[in-house]
């Protein structure tokens, strides 16, 4: 199966479609449906953003479904039936959720991006308590600093 475009269309007409009653038509893809969704309310989809013409005669993809469509015999009826039909519709609500899913996770992720420098990290919330040996050689470089200044000013 073969996605066609445009620049295709003498051979829909004259090869692929030839023996169709209602012929692919480019034009049917700049229609609009308004559909009632289960999940999302009513949405308005343009043809050209669900379907696709392919290789096979009388048929488009329905890019939703993954599906081979017939408009063979009802022309772009067929198609504006198959967008309000159940199976597409929630088709549709699981890519819109998916979509919103998705958008979701991206716009928290931003948001803990935003938030980050305000809120500590887990090694600054858990201090491990410093061993004594380690707190007695830190004293002990304080020391050494602070007699290393004590020279420089008494120098
Ligand atoms: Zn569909």
């Amino acid at each position: 199966m073969k996605i066609l475009t445009e620049s295709d269309s003498g051979q829909i007409r004259n090869v692929i479609d030839s023996g169709v009653k209602n012929k692919w038509n480019w034009n049917w893809l700049q229609h609009s449906v308004e559909v009632q969704l289960e999940k999302h309310g009513v949405k308005t989809f343009k043809l050209e953003a669900i379907f696709q013409k392919i290789d096979v005669p009388g048929k488009a993809w329905c890019t939703t479904c993954e599906s081979e469509i017939n408009y063979g015999s009802r022309g772009r009826v067929a198609m504006i039936d198959h967008v309000k039909g159940k199976s597409h519709i929630r088709k549709t609500d699981t890519v819109l959720s998916n979509h919103s899913i998705k958008a979701m996770l991206k716009d928290s992720s931003a948001a803990e991006e935003v938030n980050e420098p305000s809120q500590p990290s887990i090694r600054d919330v858990v201090k491990l308590p410093v061993p004594l040996f380690d707190r007695v050689s830190n004293a002990e470089v304080d020391i050494f600093n602070f007699s290393k200044i004590c020279c420089l000013i008494s120098v």
